[in-house]
C-alpha cells in the first residue's frame, strides 16, 4: 500500500514516484530476475511512498555484460572526444530542464529542504559540464628517453574499462553525477549501484542518460541492496574498478571484494572534520559559517565540520551563537515552505545519532542547545544539537556521526604545531575550516593539517575543478578537478625504435 504523497510536489514528480521502477540495464528497463522489490520511504514521514526492483547478483551480471558488450562493441568506443563531451553537455540541459522535478525527487527520497535540493541541481549541471570539458582534453605526452637508439616514445590515456560504482544517500543525484560525469567523460561504461534508501534520482536520471543520447549499456542503474547488489558489482571479475562513496567500514569491505580481480578502487570515505576559530575572526560570518558546517543536510555530509576548536577568549560566545543558530532552523518535511532541515535518512540513522548524544552527555560532555521538540509524527528528525567540553576520548569526538551534533573544545596554543595535533588527532582526513583574518596564519595552518580539502573562511567550496578526496582512513583517490577523470583512465606508454 503506498501512501499519500506530499501536496506540494508537481505532477510531473508524483506520476514518476509512482511509476513501477525498474532496473536499466542495456537501455532497456527490465523487472529484477527474482521478480523482488523493495519499498522506499518517504523520511520526513515513515510513509511508503514507492516500490523500486530490488537487483542481485545475477542481475549484476547481465549489467556487467551489457556494459562490457558497450565498451567494447557498437557506437560507444567509435565516438570522438567531442561526441562524449557533447552528449554530456546534453545530459547537463536535460538536469536543468528538468530540475524542478529532480529537486522534489531529493526531497522525497532524501528529505532535505527544497531550497537546498534545487541548489544541488546547478552544481550538478556545472560538474557535467566541468567533466565534459575534459573528454577533449585527456592527453599524454611525449617523453624524452636517454636509452641507445633513436626513438619516439609517448603516452596516452585509455579509458579505464567497465566501472562499478556504489553510492550513499546523502547527495542522492550529486553522488551519481559526480560519479557519472569523469567516468563518462574518460569514455568507460558504467553499472550503478544507489543507496538503497535513495534510488528514485539515480533511476530518474538514467532516464535522462538514455533521453540524451548515449548508446545502450553505457550507463546501467541496478537498485538493491549492499550486501546483495552492492557487494556482487564490488567483487565482480569483469569489472575493471569499482568507486564507492560511503562508510569507512562498507569501504574496507569494498577493497577486500575487489581483491579478486584486483580491479582499481577509489574510495570517498567518512570524516570527522575539524573546524578552527580564531580570536580575530569576523563573529557573525564564523558563528554562521561553523552552524551550517554542521547542520547542513542535518549533518548528513561527509565533510561535515563535526570538531569544533574555538580559542577559549571567544569560547563562550561562539559555542552560545551557534546553538543558538541551530535552535532557530525550522524543522520539518522537505516540501513544506518555511523547513531549513529536513529529517535523518531512515529511524535506523536518527536512533544512531541519539545514541551518540546520549553517549556524549553520560560521558561528561554539556548539551549547550536547548532541548526542543521534533516535528509530529514518524519523521526522522533529530534537532540540532551543540556538545560542549567534550574531549579526544570520547567517541561523539572520535567517530563518524552523521548527524547534526557538534562537539565543541576549547583551545588556548598559539602554537600552530600544537594546534595541528589537535587537527590531526583522528583517523579521517577529509576537511578541515579555518576560521581567521590573519592570512598567514590561515596558509601556515593549512600546510600543517592532514586532510584532502582546507577552506578559510568558508566551508567545503562546490567547486567542480577542485579535487575533493581524503587523507588516512577517509579514502583512496580524488573527485572533482582533473585527477578524477584521470582516474577513471588507464596511462599507457608506447615506445618506437626509429632505428630499423
Ligand atoms: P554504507 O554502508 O557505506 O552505504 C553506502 C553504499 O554502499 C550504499 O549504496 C550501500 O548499499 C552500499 N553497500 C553497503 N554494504 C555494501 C557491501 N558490502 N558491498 C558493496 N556495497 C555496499 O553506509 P550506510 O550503511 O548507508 O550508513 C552507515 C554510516 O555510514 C552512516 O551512519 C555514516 O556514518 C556513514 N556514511 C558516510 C557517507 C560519506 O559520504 N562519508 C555516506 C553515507 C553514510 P545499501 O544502501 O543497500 O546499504
Ligand atoms: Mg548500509
Amino acid at each position: 500500500m503506498l501512501h499519500e504523497l506530499h501536496p506540494a510536489l508537481g505532477e510531473a514528480t508524483a506520476k514518476f514516484i509512482r511509476a513501477g521502477h525498474q532496473l536499466l540495464i542495456d537501455g532497456r528497463w527490465q523487472a529484477a530476475l527474482s521478480g523482488k522489490t523493495f519499498d522506499v520511504q518517504d523520511p520526513a514521514t515513515g510513509a511508503v511512498i514507492a516500490c523500486v526492483a530490488r537487483g542481485e547478483a545475477a542481475d549484476i551480471d547481465l549489467a556487467v555484460a551489457a556494459s562490457r558488450r558497450a565498451l567494447e562493441t557498437g557506437d560507444w568506443p567509435k565516438l570522438k572526444p567531442a561526441d562524449r563531451a557533447r552528449l554530456l553537455m546534453r545530459l547537463a540541459d536535460l538536469i536543468e530542464k528538468h530540475g524542478d522535478e529532480l529537486a522534489e525527487l531529493e526531497v522525497m527520497d532524501n528529505g532535505k529542504p527544497l531550497a537546498f535540493a534545487k541548489r544541488g541541481i546547478a552544481g550538478t549541471a556545472e560538474m557535467v559540464r566541468y567533466m565534459a570539458g575534459w573528454a577533449t582534453k585527456l592527453t599524454g605526452e611525449s617523453v624524452p628517453v636517454s636509452v641507445p637508439g633513436e626513438w619516439h616514445a609517448y603516452t596516452m590515456r585509455e579509458p579505464v574499462g567497465v566501472v562499478g560504482q556504489i553510492i550513499p544517500w546523502n547527495f542522492p543525484l550529486s553522488m551519481a553525477v559526480w560519479k557519472l560525469a569523469p567516468a563518462l567523460a574518460a569514455g568507460c561504461t558504467i553499472v550503478l549501484k544507489p543507496a538503497e534508501q535513495t534510488p528514485l534520482n539515480a533511476l530518474r536520471l538514467g532516464a535522462l542518460i538514455m533521453e540524451a543520447g548515449f548508446p545502450d549499456g553505457v550507463v546501467n542503474v541496478v537498485t538493491g541492496f549492499g550486501n546483495e547488489a552492492g557487494a556482487a558489482l564490488a567483487a565482480h571479475p569483469g569489472v575493471d574498478k569499482v568507486a564507492f562513496t560511503g562508510s569507512t567500514a562498507t569501504g574496507k569491505r569494498i577493497v577486500q571484494a575487489a581483491l579478486g580481480n584486483l580491479k582499481k578502487v577509489t574510495l570517498e570515505l567518512g570524516g570527522k572534520s575539524p573546524v578552527f576559530v580564531f580570536p580575530d575572526a569576523n563573529f557573525d560570518h564564523a558563528t554562521t559559517g561553523v552552524a551550517n558546517a554542521i547542520f547542513f543536510n542535518s549533518g548528513q555530509v561527509c565533510s561535515a565540520g563535526s570538531r569544533l576548536y574555538v580559542h577559549r577568549k571567544v569560547f563562550d560566545n561562539v559555542v552560545a551563537d551557534v546553538a543558538a543558530l541551530g535552535d532557530k532552523m525550522a524543522l520539518g518535511h522537505g516540501m513544506d515552505a518555511g523547513s531549513q532541515l529536513g529529517p535523518l535518512i531512515s529511524r535506523v540513522q536518527m536512533e544512531r545519532v541519539n545514541r551518540y548524544i546520549d553517549g556524549g552527555l553520560e560521558a561528561g560532555a554539556e548539551r549547550a542547545s536547548p532541548r526542543r521538540s521534533t516535528p509530529s509524527g514518524d519523521g526522522f528528525f533529530v534537532p540540532p544539537t551543540v556538545l560542549a567540553h567534550t574531549s579526544r576520548d570520547m567517541s561523539v569526538v572520535r567517530e563518524e556521526i552523521f548527524g547534526p551534533v557538534l562537539c565543541a573544545m576549547p583551545f588556548d596554543d598559539d602554537d600552530l604545531d600544537q594546534l595541528a595535533g589537535l587537527a590531526n588527532d583522528s583517523e579521517f582526513g577529509l576537511f578541515a575550516g579555518i576560521w581567521t583574518s590573519d592570512l598567514r596564519l590561515a596558509h601556515r595552518f593549512a600546510k600543517r593539517i592532514k586532510a584532502g580539502s582546507v577552506s578559510v573562511n568558508a566551508h567545503m567550496v562546490n567547486e567542480p575543478a577542485l579535487p575533493f578526496g581524503g587523507y588516512k582512513q577517509s579514502g583512496w583517490g580524488r573527485e572533482r578537478g582533473r585527477e578524477a577523470i584521470e582516474l577513471y583512465s588507464e596511462l599507457k606508454s608506447v615506445a618506437i625504435n626509429l632505428g630499423v
